[in-house]
């Protein structure tokens, strides 16, 4: 349903104006969420004022991390948070002028009027052959989750085994191919079998598609029978319970995410690591992608160049339509998309 926040009749003044459609989070999702947690809502938007820009969303965002957070910064009632690359289609702020792109934190609209401190833009010289809509995905915010994790927190080595889970989702399958390109071993699970053709196409080394395996340890095993020194974490639960005890002495744990965990009315309990990580020495760090923004510009420019090169490649998965983003975003948490899922207005 579509609910109406705008006046009953309009001035010809107010005609002229941009309506934006956004999608509110009606109701807290309890356990997975559901189309009724969801809805439609129509809004006159003001002119700009001074040093405010007007956007419009070109691709929008639907990741994992909107289950979380919105039961920690959301109010029923507030437009879904996320992020969107945006075309400047009017502009009273010399920063972000008229036809430039951004990367904006606007939410589930598809207009907005920001003061453009909410805004990254694009570079000026994007080059043409890279679709802007990669500035969400491998080639922003999702890509450099997976570099820093990486680099950052389990401080890769050549020579080194990794295992990523999730690999075939946008942070996992850029994580798996910085690993090969860094010259090490890596495994990868993921949730079909199209997905672990995928994983092979991208050179994974190993992969297997966890839902089918008899056992998961014994995957694990069969993939690295000597163990592994990084673990890429994307999922959590029961599958980090087989993984842990995998690990190598000294191995790093890069704890990005824990999907298995987002939809959980109960928090779910161990086994616990302790043991593992005492006798084996492991280092279990978390960590959020924003810590290292101030390397963001070169590190885009490093990851850029291996996609030119073509050494990092980028899947979407692409729904069409404004309307169905709560269906992109429920499609991606049960695992419908290969790659970086995004939504084309
Ligand atoms: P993906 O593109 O990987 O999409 C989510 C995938 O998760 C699905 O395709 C599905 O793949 C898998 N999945 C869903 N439920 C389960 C489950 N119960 N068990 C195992 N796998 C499941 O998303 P992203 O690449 O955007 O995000 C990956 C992870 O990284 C998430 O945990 C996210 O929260 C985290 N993240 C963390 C950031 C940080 O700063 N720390 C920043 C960005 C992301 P499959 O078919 O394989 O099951």
């Amino acid at each position: 349903m579509i609910y109406w926040l705008g006046p009953t009749s309009s001035t010809p003044q107010q005609r002229t104006m941009a309506q934006a459609k956004s999608w509110v989070l009606k109701k807290h999702f309890e356990g997975f969420p559901k189309d009724s947690d969801f809805e439609l809502k129509l809004e006159q938007l003001s002119e700009p004022k001074d040093g405010e820009v007007l956007l419009e969303a070109l691709f929008l965002s639907v990741d994992p991390y909107m289950r979380p957070y919105s039961r920690v910064r959301m109010q029923e009632g507030d437009v879904m948070i996320g992020t969107q690359v945006a075309k400047v289609i009017k502009s009273n702020n010399h920063s972000f002028p008229v036809g430039c792109h951004v990367v904006g934190r606007c939410g589930w609209r598809t207009h907005t009027v920001s003061d453009g401190s909410d805004l990254t833009k694009v570079w000026d010289d994007w080059p043409q052959d890279v679709p802007l809509s990669h500035a969400i995905g491998a080639m922003g915010m999702p890509g450099l989750t997976a570099l820093y994790g990486l680099e950052e927190v389990c401080a890769i080595k050549s020579g080194e085994t990794l295992l990523v889970n999730a690999a075939a989702g946008a942070v996992g399958s850029v994580a798996g191919q910085i690993a090969k390109l860094k010259g090490c071993k890596v495994v990868g699970s993921a949730g079909s079998d199209n997905k672990v053709a995928y994983l092979k196409e991208l050179g994974f080394d190993e992969a297997f598609n966890y839902k089918t395996v008899p056992s998961l340890e014994e995957a694990l095993k069969k993939a690295s029978p000597e163990g592994y020194d990084c673990y890429f974490e994307n999922v959590g639960g029961p599958f980090s319970s087989v993984a842990i005890p995998q690990m190598k002495a000294f191995g790093r744990i890069a704890v990005c995410g824990g999907i298995s965990l987002y939809n959980d009315t109960t928090p779910q309990t161990g086994p616990y690591p302790h043991m593992h990580m005492i006798f084996k020495q492991l280092k279990m760090e978390g960590f959020l992608v924003g810590r290292w923004e101030h390397k963001n510009e070169e590190s885009l420019k490093r990851m850029l160049t291996w996609m030119q090169e073509g050494k990092l490649k980028c899947k979407e998965h692409v729904t069409v339509g404004f309307e169905n983003m709560p269906a992109a975003f429920m499609g991606m948490l049960q695992g419908e998309n290969i790659g970086k899922a995004v939504v084309k207005v």
